[in-house]
């Protein structure tokens, strides 16, 4: 890989540690990369206030929430997201509780509209290779989560990030999330040997996100602890207050409560990996 100057290895066991939240005067910096894991959870969709108060409330031991506001559906006919009317949710939200949040950009329109209100702009699998979108990226101030293509092979996924680089954006995050496969018993197959590989071929951080993986919720945890010990600097997974009620992705969501076990589950693995888990809610609650 040869071409992937920018987000190869420099040395043997190096992360870039990226800040996602700096420090404030009770807490401190969230960052992706280092010792600590940057989990992260919430809805596939925001829908409502109330549902994303719900969330937030929760205290739920995260660094993170995620709420989708455009939405790539396969369907034209489904939801597809709130758009300017789960930005000022999202932005409340963000605003009251001191939280930072993640969210995708479908377009490069989008990003002028949602990079301020957002800690990190999410880049969906559909749109790994949009070049374009990519490389209008490379100029944002913001860090980029960019998603592993639904059929997309470790050298496209790497050089993806790699022309995020070249446009001259460093803080890139990957997302494991699965693959296409033959089997429909599960919605893709979640590729932990690729995040093995990415760790060892770039300094980038590597998330896994169990829950569009497995597309059941009841598999979400047992493969997000699979994805520590491997090696992830962290996980995204899909949680809501009344998760059957979900608007998108239902299957796979997990509630507040699984939410909260599934980090406390996480413990003893990540100390025997080297990796720690901020024991609280790292939010700097300010109401
Ligand atoms: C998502 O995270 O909301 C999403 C649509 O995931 P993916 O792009 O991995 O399908
Ligand atoms: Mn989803």
């Amino acid at each position: 890989m040869k071409d992937a100057k920018l987000v190869t290895k420099l040395h043997n066991d190096h992360t870039s540690e990226i800040e996602i939240a700096p420090a404030t005067e009770n807490t401190p910096a969230i960052t992706v990369g280092g010792k600590a894991l940057f989990i992260v959870g919430g809805p596939c969709s925001i829908e409502s206030m109330a549902q994303m108060e719900a969330i937030a409330e929760a205290k739920l031991p995260l660094q993170g929430l995620r709420g989708g506001i455009y939405k790539p559906r396969t369907s034209p006919y489904a939801f597809q997201g709130l758009g300017e009317v789960g930005l000022d949710i999202l932005s409340a939200i963000r605003q009251r509780y001191g939280v930072p949040v993640i969210t995708e950009v479908m377009a490069i329109s989008q990003i002028e509209k949602l990079a301020p209100h957002a800690d990190v702009l999410q880049v969906g699998s559909r749109n790994m290779q949009n070049f374009d979108l990519l490389k209008a990226l490379g100029d944002v101030d913001k860090p980029v989560l960019l998603k592993r293509g639904l059929a997309a092979t470790v050298t496209e996924f790497v050089m993806a990030a790699e022309y995020i680089a070249s446009h001259g954006n460093p803080n890139i995050i990957l997302c494991e999330r699965g693959i296409r496969s033959f089997d429909t018993y599960t919605r893709n197959v979640l590729d932990l040997g690729a995040v093995v590989a990415l760790k060892q071929i770039t300094h980038l951080p590597v998330l896994v996100d169990p829950s569009h993986a497995t597309g059941k919720r009841e598999l979400v945890a047992a493969l997000a602890r699979a994805a520590i010990a491997a090696g992830a600097d962290g996980l995204i997974i899909e949680c809501h207050p009344d998760p059957d009620r979900s608007i998108s992705d239902a299957r796979q969501t997990i509630s507040l409560g699984a939410m909260a076990d599934l980090v406390d589950s996480l413990e003893l693995i990540a100390q025997a990996v080297g990796r720690s888990i901020k024991p609280q809610h790292s939010f700097n609650l300010v109401s």
